[in-house]
């Protein structure tokens, strides 16, 4: 019999990872999540495996987190990513010669970053605005941004894990200054129940501050919305960045038939209010067609918006220039025990995200077993209907 019993509140990727980590550890994990799995923001990104080189001049600790997820979820989840590399494309004098810069900080952080000529880089993507001066190659991919996480459902299942979609937590039943069981609602049956634990994660991404305001702490996230735009046809192969420090629209990702454009930034203080701002997509369509001119005459498909989970003070800012690391918060530090929280981050970075919570969730419990997922292959997304 498992001698924990550890509850993850948040279907995400993340909560999905430390589902699949703390399983392998030997614990009894079951996950409650208010909706379907991956319906909060893990199912609306974009799709881009990060090699880091976006964060490597500005953000160091995000990019080598990003390079080195990267490498480990090619090992691990073979087949969930079109390992189609991605393009920093300098278009003006300026931009080319950040390139210099951008290479360097990329193998600072240890990611492969390789200057090509204008016409290598055309060679590679002929739908490049023509005025392309060079590019930077690097190892982007492609990812499904549901079917790679429910990779981890699968196999956490397998191994044992409850998951429980549909399942709110409405909240938390406290034992002295210990948290000792959470009370959920399962919205299929509308009948509202407690599940009691060891230990209790907070995974609940862009609500993790809501989350953590029910048990009387300071979970410090900025939810950061940004705007997403999908045209019919693939207009690139590759990943396809502007090669300038991050701003909007600078980024199309080929998904399957489709091209998506993205992203833009602001702030907001309810995760489940978004709004989706006409001039944003207007301005992934007009940004998205610098880099590729097609963008601009290309069919709608779909736009949408969906939120970071970023950590960071309140103040009036974008989110921009907030860091895409990623940090957990064991709230003994303000006098609750049994219940830590994981947020910031990237999709890239899930896995990344899960070890580090389940070592503090181990050392908490003084139970010393060693992360097993490093090289632990996934099973099939399919195997989760299973
Ligand atoms: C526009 C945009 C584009 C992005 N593109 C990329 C990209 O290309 N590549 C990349 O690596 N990263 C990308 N990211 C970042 C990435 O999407 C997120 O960092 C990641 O998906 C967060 O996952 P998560 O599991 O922490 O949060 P979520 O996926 O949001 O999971 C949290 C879950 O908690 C659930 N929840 C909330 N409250 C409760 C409750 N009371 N009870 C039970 N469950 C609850 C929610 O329903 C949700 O499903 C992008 C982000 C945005 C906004």
């Amino acid at each position: 019999m498992a001698p924990f019993h550890a509850v993850i509140i948040g279907g995400g990727g993340t909560g999905a990872a430390v589902a699949h980590d703390l399983t392998l550890r030997g614990m009894k994990v079951t996950l409650v999540e208010r909706g379907e799995l991956t319906s909060g923001t893990t199912g609306r990104h974009h799709g881009l495996l990060h090699s880091g080189a976006r964060y490597a001049v500005k953000d160091k600790e995000s990019a080598v987190e990003c390079i080195d997820e990267n490498t480990i979820l090619r090992r691990i989840a073979p087949g969930s990513f079109e390992l189609n590399d991605g393009l920093f494309v300098a278009l003006t004098d300026e931009e080319a010669a950040y390139s210099h810069e951008l290479v360097e900080a990329c193998h600072e952080c240890g990611i492969p970053a390789r200057r090509l000529t204008r016409e290598e880089a055309l060679a590679r993507e002929p739908n490049l605005n023509p005025a392309v001066k060079l590019a930077v190659q690097v190892p982007d991919a492609t990812m499904d941004a549901m079917r790679m996480p429910l990779r981890f459902f699968a196999t956490a299942k397998h191994n044992g894990a409850t998951i429980k979609p549909y399942h709110e937590v409405v909240d938390f039943v406290r034992r002295g200054n210990a948290v000792s069981a959470i009370r959920v609602r399962d919205h299929t049956s509308n009948k509202e129940y407690e599940i009691g634990g060891d230990i209790f994660i907070n995974a609940g991404g862009a609500w993790s501050g809501r989350i953590g305001a029910m048990v009387g702490v300071d979970v410090p996230i900025r939810p950061s919305p940004g705007v997403m735009l999908a045209v019919y046809g693939r207009l690139c192969n590759m990943v396809v960045n502007r090669l300038h420090a991050s701003g909007d629209g600078d980024i199309i990702v080929p998904q399957r038939a489709l091209s998506v454009i993205g992203t833009s930034s602001w702030v907001v203080e309810d995760p489940d209010n978004l709004g989706l701002p006409e001039d944003h997509i207007q301005m992934m369509v007009k940004y998205g067609s610098e880099l590729v001119p097609a963008v601009r005459t290309a069919k709608f498909r779909a736009a949408w918006s969906a939120a970071r989970p970023l950590i960071g003070p309140r103040g009036a800012d974008t989110g921009r220039e907030l860091s895409r690391t990623f940090k957990c918060f064991d709230h003994i530090d303000e006098g609750v025990e049994g219940f830590v929280t994981i947020t910031g981050g990237k999709a890239t970075t899930l896995r990344g995200m899960a070890e580090t919570t389940a070592n503090v969730v181990c050392q908490k419990l003084g139970f010393p077993v060693p992360c097993p997922t490093r090289d632990y292959v996934l099973l099939p997304h399919t195997a989760y209907y299973a």
